[in-house]
């Protein structure tokens, strides 16, 4: 059924905390935890509890839950005090644009100068 853990996702098992990570933010709908190969000082996957394969696919079937995901990014922000000095949330969809893990994720980057556009 949409939206159900699936058993060979990478991301449901960090939800379900059979794989290790640092969590540093959950709700009832959302974890956030560090990237393990992080591309800023502050890299942080906001991600929903639900499986979605991209966020596309995640706002069309739950678009509160969508939101959530980017009110979580700027808790995050706020939380690492990287909000005033500016911070990008990307979503990867697609192979082609380097998604390599089909459970949608905002990445949430700051702590360094980002520039535009990215690679
Ligand atoms: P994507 O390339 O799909 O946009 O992003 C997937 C992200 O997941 C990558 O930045 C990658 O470093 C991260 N990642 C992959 N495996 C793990 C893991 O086991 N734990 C954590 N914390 N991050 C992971």
């Amino acid at each position: 059924m949409a939206g159900e853990p699936q058993a060979d996702c990478l991301f449901c098992k960090i939800i379900a905390k059979e794989v290790p990570a640092t969590v540093v933010r959950e709700t009832e709908t959302t974890v956030a935890f560090r990237d393990i190969n992080p591309q800023a000082p502050t890299h942080v996957l906001v991600i929903p509890k639900a499986h979605y394969p991209d966020a596309a696919s995640l706002a069309a079937a739950e678009p509160l839950i969508a939101a959530d995901i980017l009110r979580e990014a700027g808790e995050v922000a706020a939380g690492e005090e990287i909000d005033g000095s500016g911070y990008r949330v990307v979503f990867n969809t697609g192979a082609g644009a380097g998604q390599t893990v089909f459970h949608a994720h905002a990445h949430v980057l700051g702590g360094r100068g980002l520039n535009w556009p990215p690679g």
